[in-house]
């Protein structure tokens, strides 16, 4: 199969520079871009993907959540219709609440959408078969069960299929992070639509997995769009946990009333962090997959109404959510990826606006991923056992538990690296990291004035060498017999019963740290682990061991950077209310708009992002129009919403 190889970021975000302008759209199609959605341009590798899909030629897309793929699909069955075809496009997707959410949000525009789905009662399902006949339907959503469902495909071929976009395509690959089951079926699009073009998007694949979907699905000559995996609008920070509470609280105080996603590794941790939160007056709830399915739905859409500002979820709290004004995703332990930290921070500032996401990690994180792999593994194996399953069939099994390591690894040498993050997140999905102009701090060297290493903020601890020689030397001499807790117990000079009963109340090194502050003393301990010098030993009860690197540095032959704990960053970080262009934005204002979108999405029964997103808000509550005209121009405006909000909105602002 011939492929085009991929157009590098760079280039694919500069056309400019290297002299291959974007292809040209027929006006016709930019006046539906301005009309229907209220966008005067399109974003990077948009216009390429729209003429792709006017063209009939099969692509596949890979833009960073918030990057704009859906345009990519959706505006195509306009062009297709205005030149006569009569045939339908539809676009798969995972979840139905995100179908549901995105037709009534086309709806919102005046476009012709409409989604078939397990959800909706037979008639309803009657009533969109009859829309489609009738020709009111250019593009349809649908679960990858439906489409391939026997009857369901055929009726779709009287009908006449155009194109079929697969929304979340790398849920097609076992490479991905997010492999579905139903999903593979798709490999059968192809002999049953052999008409239709076929459209990848997704938001995380690296080139393995880009070539696993082409495959796949198996795409005829592809136009192959990859864009930036970067996402400037956001501030990454990775900090050790040392009180991940008090850490957690000081990122939640510079987003008062914001949308905020914690991530917690187990269901239980959800619950007390969400408790917590409550206590501390945030409107926070706990989601995970252990609630029952009303449970979960209520958070999620509490969450989507904003109704609630703080979820404390697993990572279960995932697809389904589409409020795109995430200020701020934190993650009270470390993913098991970087693919699924970029996927779950991806959920952050989707509307394009500065938001902040922030990981609390510790050695202890890795440590319980090993375990869960470990017992998963057993159990799979276990598994295998019964089923009497071929050699081939553990070969896998050990391929993927390889690969688990080996991701999580990545992970972790991302967290203890003190690298731009920008950079490092880009760099792992196969791409060159150029910083992205800003416009309040221009990228210089390389710096991107978006993460805690380039704004300055990663501190190492003073006299690190020292301090870790001291940790080192009481680990020996206690025996290498115990864990952190209790090695920083002696270097801090606790007066514990354990302490006194085993005499190390007499070492040289207890009390030789003194003063510090017995968390941070831990994290300093589990830092050594990271940096190779310690290591724990397998079993029940593992105790912390001097490797041969661990040997060097006691011996005054290496240097040991230790990270120092975050202090409260007391200036607020400037955000993005603040100013908008030339504007200065009326933050109450922005506040009176934002309950204004609550009560009309209320009333219409739709999340309030359908209405209108922050970014519009934003540019209202900067601009503040006073004329219908004036009202026209704002970005995410189009005819129908003028018409449809335009009034009430105006006396909003002049009231
Ligand atoms: P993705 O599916 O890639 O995560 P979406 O398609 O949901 O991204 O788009 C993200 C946000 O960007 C949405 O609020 C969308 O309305 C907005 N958007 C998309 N294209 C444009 C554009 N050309 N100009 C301005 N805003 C856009
Ligand atoms: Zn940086």
């Amino acid at each position: 199969m011939r492929t085009e190889p991929p157009i590098p970021a760079q280039e694919a975000h500069g056309f400019d520079d290297v002299g291959r302008p974007a292809p040209a759209l027929h006006p016709a199609v930019l006046d539906d871009v301005r009309r229907i959605w209220g966008f005067d341009a399109l974003r990077p590798l948009q216009a390429e993907a729209i003429s792709a899909g006017i063209a009939g030629r099969d692509s596949l897309v890979v833009l960073p959540t918030g990057g704009g793929k859906s345009l990519c699909y959706q505006v195509p069955p306009l062009a297709a219709a205005r030149a006569g075809d009569t045939r339908i496009d539809v676009c798969v997707s995972p979840l139905i609440a995100l179908m549901k959410d995105q037709v009534d949000g086309l709806r919102t525009n005046g476009y012709p959408a409409a989604a078939l789905h397990s959800g909706m009662t037979g008639e309803e399902r009657d009533d969109v078969r009859r829309a489609v006949r009738a020709g009111d339907v250019r593009l349809l959503f649908v679960s990858p069960e439906r489409l391939l469902a026997p009857g369901f495909d055929a009726w779709l071929g009287t009908v006449g299929v155009r194109a079929i976009a697969i929304d979340e395509a790398h849920c097609i690959s076992q490479w991905g992070h997010d492999f579905r089951p139903e999903y593979r079926q798709m490999a059968r699009l192809r002999a049953t639509f052999p008409q239709a073009s076929l459209h990848a998007c997704t938001a995380t694949a690296t080139p393995r997995v880009q070539q696993d979907i082409v495959d796949q699905l198996e795409l005829r000559d592809p136009l192959w769009l990859v864009g930036s995996f970067d996402r400037p609008n956001l501030i990454y920070r990775i900090e050790p946990r040392v009180d991940g509470r008090r850490q957690l609280l000081e990122v939640l105080g510079r987003h008062r009333g914001d949308a905020v996603i914690v991530y917690c590794l187990s269901r239980k941790d959800t619950e007390g962090v969400a408790e917590f939160l409550r206590k501390e007056g945030f409107v926070a709830g706990a989601y995970h997959a252990g609630m029952a399915p009303e449970a979960r739905a209520k958070v999620q859409d509490a969450f989507a109404e904003e109704k609630l500002d703080v979820v404390a979820a697993t990572v279960a709290f995932g697809m389904g959510i589409d409020r795109s004004n995430v200020r701020a995703v934190v993650h009270m332990t470390m993913p098991k990826s970087i693919e699924h930290y970029q996927q779950e921070t991806g959920r952050a500032g989707r509307d394009g606006l500065e938001s902040e996401c922030v990981l609390l990690h510790s050695y202890a994180d890795v440590v319980k991923w090993n375990s869960i792999t470990d017992g998963s593994a057993d159990e799979a194996r276990a598994r295998l056992d019964e089923s009497g399953a071929d050699e081939e069939a553990y070969e896998a099994l050990d391929a993927s538990v390889e690969q688990g390591r080996t991701q999580l690894e990545a992970m972790q040498r991302m967290a203890a690296s003190p690298v731009c993050r920008h950079r490092w997140i880009v760099e792992h999905f196969g791409q060159q990291y150029a910083a992205a102009a800003r416009d309040d701090r221009s990228p210089d060297g390389g710096n991107c004035g978006a993460c805690d290493v380039c704004l300055g903020e990663v501190r190492m601890a003073p006299d690190s060498t020292t301090v870790a020689r001291k940790l080192l030397s009481a680990v020996v001499r206690t025996g290498q017999r115990f864990g952190a807790a209790y090695v920083a117990d002696v270097v801090r000079g606790a007066e514990t019963e354990d302490v006194a009963r085993r005499g190390h109340a007499s070492l040289p090194t207890y009390g030789a740290l003194k003063g510090e502050d017995r968390s941070t003393l831990i994290n300093y301990v589990f830092q050594l682990v990271e940096h190779g010098l310690l290591a724990r030993t397998e079993g029940e009860h593992p105790v912390l061991v001097l490797t041969a690197e661990g040997s060097r540095a006691l011996r005054g032959e290496l240097e040991v950077p230790l990270r120092a704990p975050p202090r409260g960053r007391g200036r607020k970080h400037a955000t993005a209310k603040a100013v908008h262009g030339a504007h200065e934005v009326d933050t109450d204002l922005f506040d009176r708009l934002r309950s204004l979108r609550r009560e009309l999405a209320t009333a219409r029964g739709v999340p309030p992002y359908v209405i209108f997103s922050d970014a519009t808000l934003l540019e209202l509550a900067a601009r503040k129009p006073r004329t219908l005209e004036e009202f026209a121009t704002v970005k995410g405006v189009g005819e129908k919403k003028l018409a449809d909000l335009g009034e009430t909105f105006l006396a909003a602002i002049g009231g």
